[in-house]
Formats: C-alpha cells, structure tokens, sequence
C-alpha cells in the first residue's frame, strides 16, 4: 500500500461529510441541540489503549459532533461578528493540512512565504493602507492588537530612552493607552498581555453616535505627560460606528502618540465605494487589525496585523537563530509574528482574495450591508418590536418591548432576551444579546457571503412567530 492509500479512506470520509454538512445548511438548525452532558457523554471516552482506522475516527467525530455544530457557516448566522468560508478559501485550507509546513519561515516553506507575502501585498492595497507598512499574519485581532501594540511599546519607550526588549518594563517609563469606551475587550486582554497593565486604560466617552470627539482626545492627552497608544475603532462591536480619523490623528500626533486602528471588521469598508468615507485620514495611523475569519470569509484563524513603523514592527518579534536558515531577500514571518511554528495562514486568504477580486470583495460588503439594513428595520417595525440601531453598516440592534401597561425598563430587557432566547429555539435563525447604553438589546451581524434575501425573510418570520 502506497503512503497515499492510506490517507486516502479517511480524506474521502472527510471530504463527503464535509459537503453533507455544507448541503444541508439550509434544513438543519442554526443553533445547537446537543447540550453540554450529552456532547460530554459521547466524546468523553476513557483514553483508548489501542488505535483506530482512521476513516472510522473520522466517521465516529462526524457523528458524535451531531447537534453541538452551530450554523456559523451558513446564511442564517446573525451572531456576533462571525463570517463563513468561501469554497476556495476553506479548500485552500484542506491544502495548508496537506502541504504541512512550518509557516515560520521561508526555508520552511518558500511557496507559502511568498503567497503569504503577496496576499498582505493585496490587503494594504484593498485596505487603502501605505504600501511600504509591513505586517504579520495571526490569529485573530486579538494577536494582531498584540503584536501592533508590541511594535508601538518598542518605539514609545525608544523615545524614552529605554530598550523595552532588552531592560523589560521593570522600573520602565509609564504608558498610557486612551481609548473609547466603545473598545473591544481584546485590546485590554492585549494592554496586559504586553505588561502595561489594566489601568493604563483610560476608556473615553462617545458622542450619541459612538464616536470620539476631538475635544475629548485632545483633553485626555494634554491630562498628562507619558507616553500615549490611541486606540481608535473602525467599526465598533455594537452599531458598527467609525472614529473620524482626519480629525483624531493629527491631534494624537501632536502629543506624539501611536495611533492604533481596531478594524476587525470595519476596515472592509474600504472595499466598498459607498462605504469607503467613513474610513477617511484611517491610513494616517501608525497601526491597524483586521480579521480575515470574519469579513473576507476565510476559515478560523486568520487575523491581520499591519504597521507604519516597520523598524518598530520588526525589533519587537525579530529572531534569528544559528539552526534557522534565511534566505536572502525573502520575506521570513518570524520577524513579524509573534509565533514560531505556525500554519501557513496567508494561504486561505490569497484563495478568497483570488476568489472574489477587488469587485467580489465590494460587492459582499455592499450585499451584507444591504442585508443588515432590512433585517434589522424589518425585525424593528413588528409589532413589539424597536429599532435601537438601524445599521451603517453591517451590524444593528433591535429591542423587544415587554407587552403589560406600566412595563418597566427591566421588564423590557427581559422580554428582549426571551425572545432572542425563542428565535435561536426555533433554529431558524441565530443572534445575541448585548447591553448598549444600559439597554438589553438584540446584535444584528452580517458577515456571510452566502446571506441571501431569503434567509433575512426567514430570519425576520421567525422573530415574528417568537413575537406572537
Ligand atoms: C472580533 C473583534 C475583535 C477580536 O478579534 P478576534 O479575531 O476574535 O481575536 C476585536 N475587535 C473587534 C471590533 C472585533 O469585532
């Protein structure tokens, strides 16, 4: 038996449940109907002594996941800021598993180093971002915030006259970090991962339409003398809301601060002519995330990373070995990554970018816009229901009104979280709860290329159904 006749059962095992899962999307829930004891009680087996065929682990996986798979890949997914997978996007990654090799470096793997170094090549140019800022393919935005604000460390306290790398943060000059109150928690996850601490955080408060104001940011940095990240949002987790960066930035860079751009999802709408204004002076920061997983459609894990300051970028992660071998001129991710062995993550994006185009990208941004757009106002003009947010771009909140005269706010938030409770019961739809501004409220994401015009009209029947 050839090497690959024995990968052979399992992979077609795989590959047919893989499109039996992906045809039955329609029919099947969106939610999931196993719970905890029973996923439990099938994959919690004692440590087998002896091996298994692997066409049968992959078969008794497929059929002991039955129920505890949620429908995140799939049209009728509202929750969160989740995205699905594009068919070259998720065949590309089956690649990646295949070709097995170490994305650390070039000598590790010179055709992903370079796809890797030609897909970052296309998101600067998607993203309106300088062509000469360098960046780091990760895992989500959670590692690109920190491996941005690795970057901003090394150049804040370089100016302060300490080696972050080489002295440590003992006995460093101070850092703070401003921020808006709208932030996403991975940025203070990544404030202390990086050893500033928590309370280097000040979170600063928004206008009614979830931006900063520059009276706001220029008070805050002239209420001190350290150092200063700003970090801004290109669309914030609840209603989407955008910074006004021609604004911000030049105030920032009259305090010398780093300016970071949280743009997990909301960088995309550089992709999209009708969106494109809210990003406006965004290419003015010295750094910015984005996600892959959730907009472009890639599968999990792919973040993105880029900085401004490569010389800051690169002495944060740079690592060179006696048993590494570089080549030269080629681009090794280890310098940019704050991984060692890693996949080659730049793969599934390269397949999605070739995928779409620059016009395919637009026109799913534009479509899932549009989507949001009804979904929401359509769920928000039902009887008992109220538009919170009505979209900007992708992402809305609704409000379920409780029924009895006197109902009080209280009364008003527990009606919004039982029927958000009855949609995802139903299966036929999927979203989540949020408190914005005091308020429970519903969060309505739109990231799926595969969202069409039926799931929003399905998705809205089966808010009126859990209504009535
Ligand atoms: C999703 C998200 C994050 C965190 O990104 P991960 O990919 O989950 O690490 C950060 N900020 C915003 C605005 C997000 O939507």
């Amino acid at each position: 038996m050839s090497s690959s006749d024995l990968f052979k059962p399992a992979l077609e095992r795989a590959v047919s449940h893989a499109l039996h899962h992906l045809s039955s999307a329609d029919a099947a829930p969106v939610n999931a109907t196993a719970d905890l004891s029973t996923l439990r009680a099938r994959f919690a087996q004692p440590l087998p002594e002896h091996g298994t065929d692997p066409a049968a682990v992959i078969d008794d996986l497929v059929r002991d996941a039955a129920g505890g798979i949620l429908g995140s890949n799939g049209g009728r997914f509202f929750g969160w800021v989740i995205g699905g997978t594009l068919p070259a996007a998720l065949a590309a990654d089956w690649l990646v598993s295949t070709w097995d090799q170490n994305g650390a470096i070039h000598a590790c793997g010179p055709a992903e180093a370079v796809i890797e170094e030609v897909a970052g090549g296309w998101l600067k140019q998607l993203f309106g971002l300088p062509q000469t800022a360098s960046f780091a393919f990760v895992t989500g935005t959670q590692m690109a915030h920190l491996t941005c604000l690795a970057a901003a460390r090394h150049r804040l306290l370089k100016q302060a006259g300490w080696n972050g790398e080489e002295q440590g943060l003992f006995g460093a000059p101070a850092v703070r970090v401003l921020t808006s109150s709208e932030r996403h928690g991975s940025v203070e996850r990544a404030v202390r991962m990086l050893g500033f601490g928590k309370r280097a955080v000040t979170a600063l408060p928004c206008d009614i339409d979830g931006r900063l104001a520059p009276e706001t940011l220029a008070q805050a940095l002239e209420n001190g003398s350290q150092p200063a990240i700003v970090v801004l949002q290109a669309g914030d987790l609840n209603i989407g809301a955008f910074d006004p960066f021609a604004e911000l930035i030049p105030i920032a860079r009259r305090f010398g601060a780093w300016v970071h751009v949280d743009g997990a999802f909301g960088l995309w709408a550089a992709a999209s002519p009708n969106h494109r204004h809210l990003l406006q002076g965004v290419e003015l920061a010295d750094s910015w995330t984005n996600d892959g997983h959730k907009w472009l459609n890639t599968p999990f894990d792919c973040g993105y990373a880029f900085v401004a300051d490569t010389d800051a970028h690169r002495s944060a992660f740079s690592h060179r070995t006696s048993y590494t071998q570089f080549v030269d001129d080629a681009r090794d991710q280890i310098e940019w990554n704050p991984e060692w062995s890693r996949r080659g993550r730049g793969v599934p994006t390269y397949a999605a970018l070739r995928q779409l185009g620059r016009a395919g990208v637009a026109a799913l941004v534009e479509r899932c816009c549009a989507h949001a757009h009804a979904l929401v106002t359509r769920i928000g003009s039902l009887p008992g229901a109220e538009v919170v947010w009505e979209p900007v771009i992708n992402q809305g909140l609704v409000r379920f009104l409780s029924p009895h005269s006197g109902a009080t706010e209280q009364d008003h938030d527990r009606q919004t979280d039982a029927v958000i409770a009855r949609i995802t019961a139903s299966g036929e739809a999927f979203f989540g709860g949020t408190t914005w501004r005091g308020r429970r409220c519903m969060r309505v994401s739109i990231c799926n290329w595969q969202t069409g015009t039926d799931d929003v009209d399905r998705a809205v029947a089966a808010a009126r159904r859990a209504l009535g």
